[in-house]
This record gives C-alpha cells, structure tokens and sequence, in this order.
C-alpha cells in the first residue's frame, strides 16, 4: 500500500500557502475557495495551515493509521510538489521531518518495494534486494 495512504503527517505541520489565481474562484478546477483563507495580498491558505496546531481542513485522516485528502484532484500545487521519501529517489526533508513529529519513522527505500514485480530490477530504488543489478553475463562459447 502507497505510504502516504496511512500516514497524512506532512498535511499537519506546514502552512499551505499558494497564489490566490489556484483558487477556483478564478481557475477552473482550482482549490475550493470556501476551504481557503486570505494570507495576504497575494496569497491564500487552506483553512486550519494558517497557524499552529496545524491540521488542514481538507484532511480526512487518523495520522499513522488511515489518510484521505479530501480534495485531492484540486489540491493546491504546493501538496502536489512534496514527495513521499524516497519514492521518487530521494528523501523528503518534509516528508521525514513531519513522520518524525508524529513518531513515525521516516521513510526508505524498503517502503516501495511492494510496487515492485518480483524480478524487476530497474535501478529505482525500490529494487528488490536481492535481484542482480544488471543482466547475468552471456555464457561464453566454447
Ligand atoms: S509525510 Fe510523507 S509519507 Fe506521510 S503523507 Fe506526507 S508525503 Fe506521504
Ligand atoms: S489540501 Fe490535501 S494534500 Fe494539501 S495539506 Fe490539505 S489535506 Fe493535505
């Protein structure tokens, strides 16, 4: 199971911050206007990210055990940038830093393996450890 799915952490430690334009009062599809506050002239927040305890509004979740963005087609950009640890290669200083704040070990390698096909070895980091690392060596001719 992708991580992220029981986990929700880094959506209760970071102020959520982005252009005012990523609303949906001005792009279509944007970020429910109604689940946002101003933060100032040029920017919104989403509602709960302003100040601490940090908890966003759009978050369905029991941190560590299940995990929902409630508005996940429509989140702002700034929650699409931030990557799981290690998912794509390397690790997340956010990712880790909102896992540790909730007694959660960060992330490695090992997390992914479980998208991995038995046999799959494509250098990605979730290679399953004990496949070779590059094709056995042809059997030379006699
Ligand atoms: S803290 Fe990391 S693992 Fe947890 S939801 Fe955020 S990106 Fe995913
Ligand atoms: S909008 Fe969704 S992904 Fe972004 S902080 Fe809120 S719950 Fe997390």
């Amino acid at each position: 199971m992708h991580p992220c799915l029981t986990c929700g952490a880094c959506c209760t430690q970071y102020r959520v911050a982005f252009h005012w334009m990523e609303s949906d009062e001005f792009t279509a599809g944007g970020v429910p206007a109604a689940l946002t506050e101003r933060l100032d002239a040029h920017r919104l927040c989403m509602q709960g990210t302003y100040a601490p305890p940090v908890r966003c509004t759009a978050l369905d979740a029991e941190i560590g055990v299940y995990s929902r963005c409630s508005i996940h087609p429509n989140r702002p950009s700034v929650c699409r940038e931030v990557d799981a640890s290690w998912e794509f290669g390397a690790a997340s200083s956010q990712c880790d830093r909102a896992r540790v704040a909730h007694g959660l070990p960060p992330l490695t390698a090992a997390d992914w393996r479980w998208r991995d096909p038995a046999g799959n070895d494509d250098d990605r980091p979730d290679d399953n450890g004990n496949s070779p690392s590059s094709p056995p060596a042809p059997p030379v001719a006699a």
